[in-house]
């Protein structure tokens, strides 16, 4: 019987059966999962159902507090969340703990929030002002590249608009969440959060629940349609972030070694499987052979190890499924430019893939036009700004992108110009629980973190009084 168990009306229960979770630095089973059945899920929103009212009477000073508990019990804990997240998840454990702490600040500041009434209109003849209330039960779906850290992104400030939970994580990283479920289960009342695991095939009985009343989702385009699909039934209230495939766009007066260091790390981070990562780099063509041997030296120098090996700087990726995709990227990689450092699987147990750069690879190539998620990068050159930032924008895609320069205001007002929900100068990745993120165009719809991410979770409500 497995050690980990869901989460539901406040009890730790067992699955309707078990299925194996993989460590990707071996590709074997480490741990058991148990997974629910359609019945455990109606018993885990019934649950968020019941305990609805009596948490939504809270104050949000009652709510903050107990938010509060939780982000210090994720303190208390980070050394073996850490560890349990690294087993699964694959990322070097020093990552694992930013993990950790990034998910407790985050708790933290959302715990620090609060929704107030706001005025629209008040005069001699109207009072009119708006106010918020929780939306009921949300349903939480999030992906395998950040489990905590997605979780909390929806959990915290679910909770403290006063709605209930039902969290599900994705089915290859189950286990550092349902470590979550058990501490929210150490302060929070029976059926507030509830944590139920999938083998990747009950999201649609969750998301088209009739006691579902929001759905916040974290993962690809390609299962962010069917969650719309989904909730336009009941015009379900859904907040999606989806996948991305920013570009990073180096002016003419950028130093090419300095910046190459700095898309570097924001393209590899986490093995390439972040949302925001660095996918495509576009650079002037007379800093091109710089800016790519100094990317080929990285990649070259970069420690690839299992996550608790000493020093690791990239990990494997984390399932095989995506280490498959991977390989076949690279197979096409291969034809479609030249391969200046990687290329190739790593010969040993586990998902591992080279860090690998791609250079003299045009536009219309897989490697350029997918997100890869994974330590792969294209760097594509150019001649003309309007055209560059033509290039840049041509994807369904509009996560985040970045440009690079040392003139700022130039380098703003080529960043203007990018489609993205987010587009950083002489930075990429940067975020911060109190500044809105959301995806333009298919990146996704609505947005996280933030007063507005906050609000996503409330229906908003017009006082309109006739004086
Ligand atoms: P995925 O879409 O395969 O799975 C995400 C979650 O959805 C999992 O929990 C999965 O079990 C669940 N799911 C699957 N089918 C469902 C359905 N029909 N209805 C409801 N839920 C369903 O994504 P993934 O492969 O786990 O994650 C990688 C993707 O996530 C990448 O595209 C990445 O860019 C994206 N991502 C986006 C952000 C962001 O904030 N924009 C952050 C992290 C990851």
């Amino acid at each position: 019987m497995s050690e980990y168990k869901q989460l539901i009306n406040g009890e730790l229960v067992d699955g309707a059966r078990e299925i194996d979770v993989e460590n990707p630095a071996t590709g074997k089973p480490f741990a058991k999962c148990p997974v629910a059945d359609e019945a455990q899920i109606n018993q885990a929103v019934a649950a968020a159902r019941a305990a609805f009212p009596a948490w939504s009477a809270k104050s949000q000073e009652d709510r903050a507090a107990l938010i509060n508990q939780i982000a210090d019990e994720l303190v208390a804990q980070t050394e073996e969340l850490a560890r349990i997240l690294t087993s699964e998840q694959g990322k070097p454990l020093d990552q694992a703990k930013m993990e950790m702490m990034a998910g407790m600040f985050t708790a933290k500041v959302f715990a620090d929030m609060r929704i107030e009434p706001k005025t629209l209109q008040q005069d001699e003849k109207n009072r009119i002002y708006e106010i918020r209330k929780p939306l009921g039960v949300v349903a939480a779906i999030t992906p395998w590249n950040f489990p905590i850290m997605m979780a909390v992104h929806k959990v915290a400030p679910a909770l403290l608009a006063g709605n209930t939970v039902v969290l599900k994580p994705a089915a290859t990283t189950p286990l550092t969440t349902l470590k979550f479920g058990e501490i929210c289960n150490k302060f929070l009342p029976a059926g507030v959060v509830n944590v139920v695991c999938d083998n990747n095939d009950l999201g649609d009985v969750l998301t088209s629940h009739p006691d579902v009343d929001k759905i916040s989702f974290t993962g690809s385009t390609e299962t962010g349609k069917k969650v719309m699909e989904a909730a336009s039934r009941a015009i379900k209230r859904i907040t999606l972030e989806l996948g991305g495939n920013d570009a990073a766009i180096v002016l003419d007066d950028a130093d090419p070694v300095e910046v190459a260091q700095k898309v570097f790390q924001a393209a590899m981070m986490n093995a390439g499987q972040v949302c925001l990562a660095v996918k495509r780099a576009y650079v002037p063509a007379p800093l091109y052979d710089a800016f790519c041997d100094e990317l080929a030296r990285l990649a070259g120098e970069a420690v690839v190890d299992e996550g608790t090996a000493q020093g690791a700087q990239i990990g494997p990726v984390q399932n095989r499924k995506q280490f498959e995709k991977l390989k076949g990227l690279l197979e096409s990689a291969k034809a479609e430019g030249k391969i200046i450092a990687g290329g190739n699987a790593i010969d040993r147990d586990g998902f591992f893939i080279e860090p690998t750069i791609v250079r003299d690879v045009s536009e219309d190539a897989r490697i350029v036009r997918e997100e890869q998620f994974g330590p792969v990068l294209p760097v594509l050159s150019y001649d003309d700004i309007d055209d560059v930032i033509a290039r840049a924008n041509d994807t369904d895609y509009g996560l985040g992108g970045s440009v690079w320069g040392k003139d700022i205001d130039r380098a703003v007002s080529v960043a203007e110009k990018v489609q993205s929900g987010t587009v950083w100068v002489n930075q990429h990745l940067g975020l911060s629980p109190t500044i809105p993120f959301r995806g333009a165009k298919q990146s996704g719809l609505g947005g996280e973190l933030g007063q507005e991410g906050l609000h996503e979770f409330t229906q908003a409500t017009v006082v309109n009084i006739k004086l």
